[in-house]
């Protein structure tokens, strides 16, 4: 290609909308059942690490967090990579998992998409320490 027709090309193109769309164009509410975000109940979970040992996208990592004079591990969700597959919830020996149709929150950046236990201790013991 000569440059010319480059340069034309590349003007020609300046000022066009571009023809690619935002993603969702319009929102779309997800059917009751649809398999969506799902979190942990720390103070339900016992630590057992089932759910990341099941979870076939690896998706879960079990992360030490000090509650008290203990420290335990708790599961940490990444819905960049998880398939919903719901297996974490099914093989739950406590029902920790509380689930629901929403979709992960649609961001670029990549701690958005990161459920953890990290951020709920840390909202628990401030709204312990404000009441
Ligand atoms: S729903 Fe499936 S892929 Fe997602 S975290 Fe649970 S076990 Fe892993
Ligand atoms: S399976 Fe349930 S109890 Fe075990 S680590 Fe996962 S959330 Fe906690």
């Amino acid at each position: 290609m000569s440059l010319p027709k480059i340069l034309g090309d590349t003007l020609k193109n300046l000022f066009k909308k571009p023809i690619t769309l935002m993603e969702p164009p319009e929102k779309i509410e997800p059917v009751e059942d649809y398999r969506g975000i799902h979190r942990v109940d720390y103070d339900k979970c016992i630590s057992c690490s089932l759910c990341a040992i099941e979870c076939p996208a690896l998706a879960i990592t079990m992360v030490p967090i000090q509650v008290g004079d203990k420290k335990k591990r708790y599961p940490k969700i990444d819905y960049g990579k998880c398939v919903f597959c719901y297996r974490c919830v099914e093989v739950c020996p406590v029902d920790a998992y509380i689930v629901s149709n929403k979709k992960p929150q649609e961001d670029t950046k990549r701690v958005m998409i990161l459920y953890s236990p990290e951020e709920w201790f840390k909202k628990k013991t401030s709204k312990s320490t404000s009441s």
